[in-house]
């Protein structure tokens, strides 16, 4: 048996947020931990809103989260399996032809909201006699198409939900087919995930209407139905949620303000679980923390202001093969050494730059005048060279005896001298990396 088959199915209409990356890492990483396929279904039927530069967009972020689909489908590439489907609903006398406006709809749904009742759509069409339709069609209006709901109570066993039952009858008929010829996902995504074979479906919770319809349809189209998983949806700390208004959290935006990939895939899947939100360091790792079960029921609180911690948190530990074609990229030298004495002083990567700069740069001295005298002791106590591991303890057991400081007042001048920063990685890791050139240069108080 093949693995699972699964699939992110975002309309090309807009950036992907980090509300939308959590569905495109559930499925994702679900389909890696089960040796399973994972497809990116662009559902770009809606030709006005639909841009190749947002599909372009998606496909980038993607690759930047580490999970490129193993596959790409478009819906627009598909609109002859619409039309055959379409075909194969109405001779069943699954599908009907509506020929309201959209207003017309609009004012049934306030009339039926007035008097207390549900806004489900009544039918109308469905006994429409022969003139009627004469009469729209003369007065040039084209049908659209809606499927017939066979009501009754819908179930299945939610892999995130348990046991979900919808009475149909509480649901309007979906549309399927606009009158302009443009489809809706509703059926196409039907369609799609038969001729697919996917398996699992995993997106939001709001689409769980949808499902109970859709199911329906799996029947009716005689496609095996895939399992289901609602997730629950990110939102901000107040409860709102994520929409594309939220440009700042878009993952393009989020990559351009340094956030680690990793602190995003770990806020996006973790969040709103039994687990704790905390730094991965691989994907395979977030992998095999996924489990549908422990998805919480109600809203997935996002703080967006937790993932610099996040991100920083996951440098810390990051080991020096993930990162180094970035610090290449980054201009940053030094290798393996100069990364472990770094990292756990970064909030994001690229300030790598500046202690490798520190390392491997001139700068001018900040010796206070008052620690001159001291520096230049500790100078001349320099070990000789060649520095092995322990060249910072050979080089304090000399200077304790002979300064009269210790603490603080032993460290800092030091501190400033070699590096001329008040605070970062600890010196023990970056005198090695200085040199005993440079080191001796700067503790005299000369540019080095
Ligand atoms: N394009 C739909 C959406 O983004 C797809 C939903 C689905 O996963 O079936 O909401």
């Amino acid at each position: 048996m093949s693995g699972p088959v699964v699939r992110f199915a975002p309309s090309p209409t807009g950036l992907i947020h980090i509300g939308n990356a959590r569905t495109a890492l559930l499925n994702a990483l679900f389909a890696r931990k089960e040796r399973g396929t994972f497809i990116l279904r662009l559902d770009d039927t809606d030709r006005a809103r639909s841009e190749e530069r947002f599909a372009e967009a998606i496909k980038q972020d993607l690759a930047w989260l580490g999970i490129p689909p193993d596959k790409t489908e478009k819906q627009s590439a598909r609109l002859a399996r619409y039309e055959t489907a379409l075909e194969k609903l109405r001779g069943m006398n699954r599908v009907y032809a509506c020929y309201e406006t959209e207003e017309e709809l609009d004012r049934k749904r306030k009339r039926q909201l007035g008097r207390g009742l549900p806004p489900v759509y009544d039918r109308a069409a469905l006994t429409m006699s022969a003139e009627d339709r004469a009469k729209y069609e003369s007065e040039g209006r084209k049908a659209y198409w809606r499927f017939k709901l066979d009501h009754r109570v819908v179930r299945w066993n939610d892999l995130v939900r348990g046991e979900i039952a919808i009475d149909t009858t509480s649901l309007s008929d979906p549309v399927v087919a606009r009158a302009d010829g443009t489809w809706l996902y509703s059926m196409s995504s039907v369609v799609d995930d038969i001729d697919m074979n996917v398996t699992h479906v995993i997106r939001g919770e709001d689409h769980i209407t949808n499902t109970a319809a859709q199911l329906d349809m799996f029947d009716a189209l005689g496609g095996k139905a895939p399992v289901f998983a609602h997730h629950n949806l990110l939102t901000l700390p107040g409860g709102e949620g994520l929409s594309k208004r939220f440009g700042s959290l878009s993952i393009q935006s989020l990559r351009e303000a340094g956030q680690e990939s990793l602190a995003i895939a770990a806020a996006a899947v973790l969040t709103g679980t039994s687990l704790a939100v905390e730094p991965v360091q691989t994907l395979d790792a977030l992998a095999e923390k996924i489990d549908f079960k422990k998805i919480s029921h109600g809203p997935a609180r996002f703080d967006p202001a937790d993932l610099d911690a996040l991100t920083a948190k996951t440098l810390h530990g990051a080991a020096f093969a993930s990162v180094a074609d970035r610090l290449n990229a980054l201009g940053v030298g030094g290798g393996e050494k100069l990364w472990l004495a770094v990292r756990g002083n970064l909030a994001r990567l690229s300030d790598a730059k500046e202690w490798w700069a520190v390392v491997s740069a001139p700068m001018a001295s900040q010796i206070a005048s008052e620690d001159c005298d001291f520096c230049k002791l500790a100078e001349t106590l320099l070990p000789a060279e060649p520095w092995g591991e322990k060249v910072w303890d050979e080089w304090l057991a000399a200077i304790k005896p002979v300064a009269n400081r210790k603490g603080r007042e032993l460290f800092h001048p030091l501190r400033i001298a070699l590096t001329a920063r008040e605070n970062g990685p600890e010196l023990r890791a970056l005198l090695p990396l200085i040199g005993r050139t440079r080191a001796s240069a700067r503790l005299r108080g000369e540019m080095a």
